[in-house]
């Protein structure tokens, strides 16, 4: 059997501060033979997301944290190498929460078989994976855009927003990006098709919104929080909606995240709702069909930032947290 490599939580950070390369440790370990009914994979890549950081945390929230000394919880792609569970063969290409290592040994159950042909293994991670179907969810579920309506999306580029602003442009809205810079709004017009995408950086971010929704916006599908939020919310129309998927610029404690003044949500009859893709499993198959219909067809882009080899995955993490990400943030493993 190989050796196993991986990164475990070393330690938790300190309560209001930024998480740091001291609060991962990497280890190797001898990989047991499957058992009866066990699956044995190695991964080819591994996926980086922001609720990682929230995991690291000890206390109450949707989700246990992160146990110390345990491989990093993560989402992972990879093919069987040995099998003694009859769902799967050697050489299947299966999705799961391998975690950050190389191999993962399970008993299978969190196994997703993805062999869609032309698809490439790593989209299951990004637009066809959990970010994906949480766009999905979200922008359907909650959002509902009708023709003509403009949606907002914050992250506009990254693995969930991406395929927010594609699937409101296929609904027939506007979409109205915010990401974080030139180069990043660029890729929102040209590639993703956005009708126009805001700066998050600006100084005359309310103002560059308003020229931009000159109507005002109908739908926000809010990604990151903190003070360009609190903008966005100033521009929501009468009986907008508001989906709360993530407040990334919070997860570190650099910008609160408030609540906008009841009176707005009384005078505008807001609908505000927080999305977390686990509760609504039962539309994952409808979701992913339709995703996948569309990628088939063309009309489902993305990018992704890959980091190369498993030891990269901290510094490559820390940076997703600050937004240095481009797209998908992916490790992938030799
Ligand atoms: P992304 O690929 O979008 O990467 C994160 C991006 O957040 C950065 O690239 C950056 O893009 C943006 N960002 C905005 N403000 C800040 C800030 N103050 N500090 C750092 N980054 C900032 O990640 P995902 O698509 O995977 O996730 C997007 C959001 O959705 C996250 O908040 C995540 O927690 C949430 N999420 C929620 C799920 C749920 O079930 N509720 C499921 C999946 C994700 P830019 O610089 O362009 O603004």
């Amino acid at each position: 059997m190989p050796l196993n490599k991986g990164i475990v939580l070393a330690s938790r950070p300190q309560a209001g501060a930024r998480a740091t390369l001291a609060n991962f440790a990497p280890f190797e370990r001898e990989i047991a033979e499957p058992g009866p009914g066990q699956v044995l994979v190695r991964h080819a890549f591994l996926s980086l997301d922001p609720y990682m950081r929230g995991r690291m945390d000890e206390g109450a929230s949707y989700a246990a944290s992160q146990k110390l000394g345990e491989p990093m919880i993560g989402g992972t792609v990879g093919e069987v190498v040995a099998s003694q569970n009859p769902r799967f063969a050697v050489g299947d290409k299966v999705a799961g929460m391998g975690g950050w290592q190389l191999y993962s040994l399970s008993d299978g159950a969190m196994l997703q078989k993805v062999d869609a042909p032309g698809v490439p293994l790593q989209a299951y991670l990004g637009a066809l994976g959990m970010p994906g179907i949480t766009a999905w969810i979200g922008l359907n579920r909650i959002i509902a855009p009708k023709p003509g309506e403009t949606v907002l999306v914050s992250a506009a580029t990254g693995a969930v927003g991406s395929v927010v602003g594609q699937l409101a442009r296929a609904a027939g809205a506007r979409a109205l990006g915010i990401a974080g810079g030139a180069e990043k709004c660029a890729f929102a017009v040209k590639e993703l098709g956005y009708d126009a995408c805001l700066d998050r950086h600006s100084q005359s971010f309310a103002a560059d919104l308003k020229a931009a929704a000159p109507n005002g916006v109908d739908g926000l599908f809010e990604n990151a929080g903190g003070r360009i939020f609190q903008a966005s919310l100033r521009r929501l129309n009468d009986f907008a909606r508001i989906a709360i998927c993530g407040l990334i610029a919070s997860y570190e404690g650099d910008e609160a995240s408030a609540l906008p003044d009841l009176r707005l949500v009384l005078v505008r009859r807001l609908r505000i709702e927080g999305l977390i893709v686990f509760d609504n499993m039962e539309l994952w198959p409808r979701a992913l069909d339709q995703l996948t219909g569309l990628y088939a067809s063309g009309k489902l882009k993305w990018r992704e930032s890959i980091s190369e080899g498993l030891e990269q995955a901290p510094k490559a993490f820390l940076d997703l947290l600050a937004g240095k990400n481009f797209g998908k943030q992916l490790v992938r493993l030799p």
